[in-house]
């Protein structure tokens, strides 16, 4: 038996009133030090003020978040007993929000362990809403949290059904004042999640649908998004097309690219968007060299033409990189502030690192090690992928 997973969704204009209607006892957002000095913060003050819902913030969190901060953000929660806990911001804060929220549930569970096949019991003491500042991770709809371990310099990808949202708010206007580069690499992690859902081993019916709409969306809207940040139409499209990939990420799942990016964020700190999506062409590459992929709907349906798979896959690796040069975005790892020597003393830790990602699993072709080793420097000298 299959399940599609979301959280009931506000989307589009004004959905942050949505907030409004919240009942209860006492909010905790979960946030990071710029959004709490700006006016997106404020916004959802103003919306709870009305609600009449007195609210805690935690404005600590990381790019990336650390184990040490969420367990700082539970022991936070703890402390104030709140019955709402409200994730706002990128990826960081609603991942910080879902993980802080199971250890106030469950103070004894090591983050680390969070795992799908485990009954936690949320929803005891709190309930969550997600509402993203940046268009790209869809966390506000997927059941998975990416946390670091800052000690093994792992990025654990740690899944349970309980963590999805209960509310996930999707308001443009939270997003009008996100800079170029940042709207750039958020929205080609969205692109990633949609390719990569849409051809994973996991891709069923109801996930195909969001995945496609999502793909033709960034490749409308997200160059349109970055020339002009005040492009009211682009911008909700773009917020949109991010939620509309993470029903697929959390329906589907992301594949090699994010098994690669996950390992080479980790290492050298490339923000997460910006290292799957790096990725994704050499992945697709790979995979389509063996007529594997599911790429062919996909490139037909975004608006060109390929005859087979291996030709969708060249087809898709070149217009996600014609995108990506479009908008400024690096295609190449080298182009990522990630030292050459450094990067090939990695290298191994690289591989180790994406071998035991979790986003593995649903891949069409899983390479090898020394396949493995092989995309990695492909992908870091912008070699297009011949094996
Ligand atoms: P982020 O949350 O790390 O934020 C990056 C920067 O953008 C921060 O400095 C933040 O303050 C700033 N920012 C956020 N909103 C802004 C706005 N409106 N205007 C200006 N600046 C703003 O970036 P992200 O890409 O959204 O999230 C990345 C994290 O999400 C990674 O840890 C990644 O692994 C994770 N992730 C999670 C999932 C999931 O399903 N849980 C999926 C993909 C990625």
């Amino acid at each position: 038996m299959w399940y599609f997973n979301s959280p009931l969704i506000a989307f589009g204009d004004d959905a942050l009133s949505h907030l409004e209607q919240i009942q209860g006892r006492r909010a905790f957002i979960v946030t990071d030090h710029f959004i709490a000095q700006s006016p997106l913060l404020a916004k959802v003050e103003e919306r709870l003020k009305r609600a009449g819902l007195p609210y805690t913030v935690f404005a600590d969190v990381e790019p990336e978040p650390a184990l040490e901060t969420v367990r700082r953000c539970a022991a936070a929660m703890t402390a104030e007993g709140p019955d709402w806990i409200i994730g706002l911001g990128g990826g960081s804060c609603m991942d910080a929000a879902k993980a802080a929220w199971l250890l106030y549930e469950r103070p004894e569970v090591d983050p680390a362990g969070i795992n799908p096949m485990e009954t936690f019991g949320l929803r005891a003491k709190a309930r969550l809403i997600s509402i993203p500042t940046t268009s790209g991770t869809g966390s506000e709809v997927t059941w998975a949290t990416v946390l670091t371990d800052t000690q093994e310099k792992r990025k654990l990808g740690l899944a349970s059904r309980e963590l999805l949202s209960d509310i996930a708010i999707v308001d443009p206007a939270l997003v009008m004042s996100l800079p170029p580069s940042l709207t750039a690499f958020t929205g080609l992690d969205a692109l990633t999640h949609a390719v990569e859902s849409y051809a994973s081993m996991w891709a069923n019916d109801f996930a195909d649908g969001v995945c496609l709409k999502a793909a033709q969306l960034v490749f409308a809207y997200l160059p349109r998004a970055v020339a002009d940040g005040s492009d009211v139409e682009a911008r909700e499209k773009m917020h949109n097309a991010a939620t509309l990939a993470g029903l697929g990420l959390g329906n589907s799942q992301a594949a090699l690219a994010h098994a690669l990016g996950h390992s080479v964020g980790a290492l050298f700190r490339v923000p997460h968007g910006r290292a799957v999506s790096v990725c994704l062409p050499y992945t697709i590459e790979y995979t389509s060299n063996a007529g594997l992929g599911r790429y062919l709907d996909l490139v037909r349906f975004v608006g060109f033409s390929a005859q087979d798979e291996t030709e969708a896959g060249r087809v898709l690796s070149g217009a996600i990189r014609g995108l990506m040069r479009q908008i400024g975005q690096p295609e190449r790892l080298a182009d990522c502030d990630v030292p050459e020597a450094e990067f090939r003393a990695q290298l191994e830790a690289l591989c180790d690192r994406a071998e035991l990602d979790t986003c593995l699993v649903v891949a069409r072709r899983i390479p090898e090690r020394d396949e493995l080793r092989r995309l990695f420097l492909c992908a870091y000298d912008g070699t297009p992928v011949d094996f």
